[in-house]
C-alpha cells in the first residue's frame, strides 16, 4: 500500500487520461489530487484494502487503480467505452509493472446495467447528466442493486436529488465532501483553458448496513 494521499496522486497523474473525450458521453476524468483525496478517506475507513470494489463508468480507471494501489482485493471496471477501455488496459499494465499489486481486476466492457456483480463498494464518477438529464440517477441506482456502500462523485448543485434518491432507496448519506473539478477546454466549448466545476462526493450506506455497523460512522475520517 502507498504510504501517504500525496504519492498515491503522484501515482494517478502518471495515468493516461481521455485523448478524444466524447462530450456526449461526459467523459470528464477524475482530477489525480481528488481522487487520491477521495480514496485516502475510504481506506482510512478500511473500506479498500482487503475489499471488493466496483468503479462504475471507469472510463481510463483512475479511481479503481487508485484503488488496487491501496491494496483493494478486487476490482471489477465497469466501461462502456471501448476507447477509453484501451486507455484503462494500458494503465493497468503501467500500474502492475511499476508496483506490487496484490489484487484481481476484471474489465467489464458494457453497460452498467448490464453489470450485477455484488461488491463490498462502489466507486464512481459517472456523467454528471449535464447533457443528458439526471444521467447519473441510473448510476445510483445500479450501485443501490450491488453495494452496501457508495462513494459517488455528482454536481454539488444536485444536492438535492441525491439525497432524496439516497433516502428513497434506504441509503443514509454519512459524509459529503466538497471539490472544484478542473475541466480542460478540450471537454467542454469553452475559451477558458480550464474551467472548474464544484462537485460533491457522497459516501452513502444501506441503512440496513448502518445499523448492523454503527463503528462505520463514528469513526470514519472526515478532515476536510
Ligand atoms: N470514472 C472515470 C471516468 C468518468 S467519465 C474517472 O473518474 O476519470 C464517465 C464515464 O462513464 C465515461 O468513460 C463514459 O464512457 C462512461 N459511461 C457513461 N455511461 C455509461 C454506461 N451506461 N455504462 C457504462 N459506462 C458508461
Amino acid at each position: 500500500m502507498l504510504g501517504s494521499k500525496s504519492r498515491l496522486a503522484i501515482e494517478l497523474s502518471k495515468l493516461k487520461v481521455f485523448e478524444d473525450p466524447d462530450p456526449h458521453s461526459e467523459q470528464y476524468p477524475t482530477d489525480s489530487e481528488i481522487a487520491a483525496d477521495m480514496l485516502w478517506k475510504a481506506s482510512f475507513n478500511e473500506e479498500i484494502p482487503n475489499h471488493a470494489i466496483a468503479d462504475l463508468g471507469a472510463g481510463t480507471g483512475i479511481l479503481g487503480i487508485g484503488a488496487l494501489l491501496m491494496d483493494a482485493k478486487k476490482v471489477y471496471f465497469v466501461e462502456k467505452d471501448p476507447k477509453a477501455i484501451e486507455l484503462l488496459k494500458q494503465n493497468l499494465d503501467l500500474i502492475r509493472k511499476t508496483h506490487e499489486i496484490k489484487g484481481e481486476h476484471e474489465i467489464f466492457q458494457g453497460d452498467i446495467n448490464e453489470f450485477n456483480v455484488k461488491v463490498d463498494l462502489v466507486i464512481q464518477n459517472p456523467p454528471f447528466g449535464t447533457r443528458k438529464e439526471h444521467a447519473d440517477r441510473e448510476f445510483l441506482l445500479k450501485a443501490f442493486t450491488i453495494s452496501p456502500t457508495i462513494i459517488s462523485f455528482h454536481k454539488a448543485v444536485t444536492k438535492k436529488f441525491i439525497e432524496k434518491i439516497a433516502e428513497d432507496n434506504h441509503y443514509k448519506i454519512t459524509h459529503y465532501w466538497e471539490y472544484d473539478l478542473p475541466i480542460k477546454a478540450t471537454q467542454l466549448f469553452h475559451k477558458r483553458a480550464i474551467h472548474r466545476i464544484k462537485v460533491g462526493c457522497w459516501r452513502m450506506v444501506s441503512v440496513k448496513l448502518d445499523t448492523m455497523r454503527p463503528h462505520l460512522t463514528t469513526t470514519y475520517i472526515n478532515n476536510r
